[in-house]
């Protein structure tokens, strides 16, 4: 660490996909005292920030801090760390296989943590059961994107807001969630009153403060709402065939299917829960504009059907050729500052590496580029998968970066008895006390925050560089480095020489374009080219002065890329986007007499994940104090329940206390919990422990958004 006082440092901030770039000054660097303000030269915030990047500042006391590694409780040096993690996962995969370890990581990990990650599980382990948090809140765009666009590809940019005439914002609070997209949207409305805001959420959020129109739709009902306007639009003969006819494939089924399905707005209304007069008015605006922006976040994504609710929302976009074009596209805002960084370098279950899926020719050119004879040749297990395996006895040795999958993964007490089973369990973490750690047998400290160094994606696809601000406290490490010390240990040696991020960066984006077999003289791919790219051979310093830079970055579009598919090609082996016909499913789990009631969960404004950076600035714990249910004046009535009392919640799964919020801003039948509570700060608080472990199919992202739940004064 060089000490770089009394200069800004430009960094990027540590919570949400917005990505906001945030300038930092050190006051005193013995205290740990900063100062951070918002970048007026990042192009994804302008110098914005929202409460908790203002509070970033508040939150780098070394209070609970990990600051040594950890054996069974004892503290022990580094060498020991190293040498036990890789003895203990060396055994069971000796006698074993390499499937019976994992690693379970986060988008809370830089992307050349995740690259190292990734590259030892998949590369030279031989296993892909490495997956992360991201699950949770990415996993369905994914899928839907590859299957839309034939490439995980977020189309649009932010700049877009400034030029949309209708905004609609379906399964996101982006006032409390992304806050600075929130305001950015706010400001586009003040310098155009034209522009429209429609928010599809069964909650009455702050961010219809800006709607024009709120559709307070029946939970998990959206595929039929995108359905019904797609059949509406055909109807009305408002689809752009010329579009369709030159880049769309798969048009008729979906068309078909979306006319079978939802042939009428009055069964729309019916199935959704809205007024047949509001649907009508969104069918209209969709109808007459023509630069529209559909961005949907959790509320779409976290859904046993949230792929083919993705793909509802860009079958519209792609019927209508609003896509690649200034002001109108799909935009899936991303949850975690690299949620995105973390899809490109393949660390999901479910991807090889850079993108690549598990074919053959992609398994052939990996393991040219990383010389190893090892790599994993097909999927590993998913999130929910992965610790149903850990319960079951399958996998004996997990190692969890960044991440409390006993506060955030559903039905977490299972998860608490699979850690307990569990043969060997290391945790890499900032904080020595969480609800994950207590089961971890080796505790490996990490940097935080204002420590690391290296990049982040953010959702417009912008890559940002995280900087130190502040030299390690204690023993703390990168967690590339502790990855590349434990591969070295277990006779790796030669494939992870890394001395920095640098140097990974640098080999990420080589093997991004790494023997590229596309023919560069093939029509469909005329604009583009996919030598590699100028990020691919940055030196030391080029890393250091990195620039925020939206992704691919080509010989073509050296300076980035705004916005994709300008020119009507994708990268589907046609060269044609795809729409997929949809069949709208409800949530899988049903309500019954037992459990009356659907239990949504969410962000709150002032919060992060688990809290254990946010609680630590007072200023951040005065919006929201304690656990809450937010239930409707009717459900509160019959339930006999009074604003402010406690109430015990209960699912088929487990159980939680939170006090009433009774206000009229939730549906009747609909609850409200926020996710951040743990037991470490609220003994029964924690609403993972009641979220159901139904997945998406495709995504394997859980139904994080409908539980079937009950509730008594407690
Ligand atoms: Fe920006 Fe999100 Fe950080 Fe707020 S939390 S400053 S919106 S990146």
């Amino acid at each position: 660490f060089k000490p770089v006082e009394p200069k800004e440092i430009k960094t990027t901030c540590a919570y949400c996909g917005v990505g906001c770039g945030i300038s930092a000054t050190i006051n005193n660097i013995d205290e740990r005292t900063i100062m951070v303000r918002g970048d007026k030269l990042h192009p994804s915030n302008y110098g914005r920030l929202c409460s908790k990047g203002t509070a970033l500042a508040d939150t780098l006391t070394l209070d609970d801090r990990l600051l040594h590694p950890i054996y069974k409780g004892e503290q022990i040096s580094w060498n020991k760390a190293i040498k036990e993690t890789s003895d203990h996962f060396s055994a069971i995969i000796e006698q074993h296989g390499p499937d019976a370890v994992a690693f379970y990581v986060s988008g809370q990990l830089l992307t050349e943590d995740y690259y190292v990650a990734n590259k030892l599980m998949k590369g030279f382990i031989g296993s892909s059961n490495i997956d992360t948090n991201s699950r949770l809140c990415m996993a369905s765009p994914t899928v839907a994107h590859k299957r839309a666009f034939g490439s995980d590809t977020v189309p649009g940019c932010y700049d877009d807001i400034d030029h949309a005439e209708l905004i609609i914002l379906t399964g996101s609070n982006t006032a409390w969630c992304h806050p600075i997209i929130f305001q950015r949207i706010k400001k586009a409305k003040e310098n155009n009153p034209a522009l429209k805001v429609v928010v599809i959420d069964p909650r009455k959020t702050d961010t219809c403060a800006i709607a024009d129109l709120h559709l307070p739709i029946q939970s998990g009902t959206d595929a039929y709402l995108f359905n019904g306007l797609l059949a509406h639009l055909s109807k009305q003969g408002q689809l752009n065939f010329e579009y369709i006819e030159q880049h769309v494939e798969g048009f008729s089924h979906a068309i078909t299917s979306a006319i079978e399905t939802t042939p009428n707005i009055t069964k729309v209304a019916n199935i959704c829960g809205l007024a047949e007069a509001d649907v009508a008015t969104f069918y209209q605006w969709f109808t007459q504009t023509e630069n529209i922006i559909s961005a949907y976040s959790q509320g779409i994504n976290q859904s046993s059907s949230g792929t083919d609710k993705v793909n509802a929302i860009i079958n519209l976009h792609l019927a209508t050729g609003r896509i690649g074009k200034i002001g109108a596209g799909p935009f899936s805002l991303t949850g975690q500052p690299n949620a995105m960084g973390g899809r490109e370098v393949g660390g999901l279950a479910n991807q090889l590496a850079a993108h690549m899926d598990f074919t053959e020719d992609n398994i052939n050119r990996v393991s040219r580029f990383w010389q190893s004879d090892h790599v994993s040749s097909s999927q590993g297990l998913k999130a929910v998968d992965l610790f149903d395996a850990i319960e079951a006895g399958k996998v004996k040795a997990v190692w969890i970066m960044a991440t409390s999958p006993v506060d955030s993964l559903p039905n977490a007490n299972q998860v608490k008895a699979a850690l307990e089973k569990c043969e060997f369990v290391a945790v890499s973490d900032c904080m020595q006390h969480t609800d994950t750690t207590q089961y971890a047998d080796m505790l490996l400290p990490a940097l935080g925050w204002g420590e690391k160094d290296g990049t982040v994606t953010n959702s417009e696809r912008r890559i940002s560089r995280q900087r130190a601000i502040l030299p390690p406290p204690g023993e703390a490490k990168p967690d590339w480095w502790i990855i590349t010390q434990v591969a070295k240990a277990m006779g790796f040696e030669q494939s992870f020489p890394y001395q920095s991020a640098h140097e990974i960066f640098n080999e990420h984006a080589q093997l991004s374009a790494f023997e590229n077999t596309l023919d560069k003289n093939d029509p469909l791919l005329k604009k583009r080219d996919f030598n590699i790219s100028s990020l691919a051979t940055l030196s030391a310093q080029q890393y250091d002065d990195l620039m925020p830079i939206q992704w691919p970055v080509t010989s073509v579009s050296p300076q980035g890329t705004k916005r994709m598919f300008e020119d009507g090609h994708y990268f589907t082996p046609t060269g044609k986007a795809q729409m997929i016909a949809i069949e709208p499913r409800l949530p899988e789990a049903r309500l019954s007499d037992e459990f009356p009631l659907i239990l949504n969960t969410g962000r709150i404004r002032d919060q992060w994940h688990t809290m254990t950076r946010t609680a630590l600035a007072p200023q951040l714990n005065n919006h929201k104090a304690e656990p809450f249910i937010e239930l409707h004046p009717s459900d509160a009535q019959h339930f006999n329940i009074d604003d402010g009392c406690l109430v015990l919640t209960s699912s088929a799964y487990g159980e939680m206390i939170a006090r009433a919020e009774v206000t009229d801003s939730q549906k009747p039948g609909h609850l409200f919990i926020p996710m951040h509570w743990t037991e470490q700060l609220s003994s029964k608080g924690r609403v993972g422990a009641l979220v159901n472990p139904v997945t998406d199919p495709y995504s394997g992202q859980p139904e994080s958004k409908h539980t079937p739940a009950t509730i008594k004064l407690y």
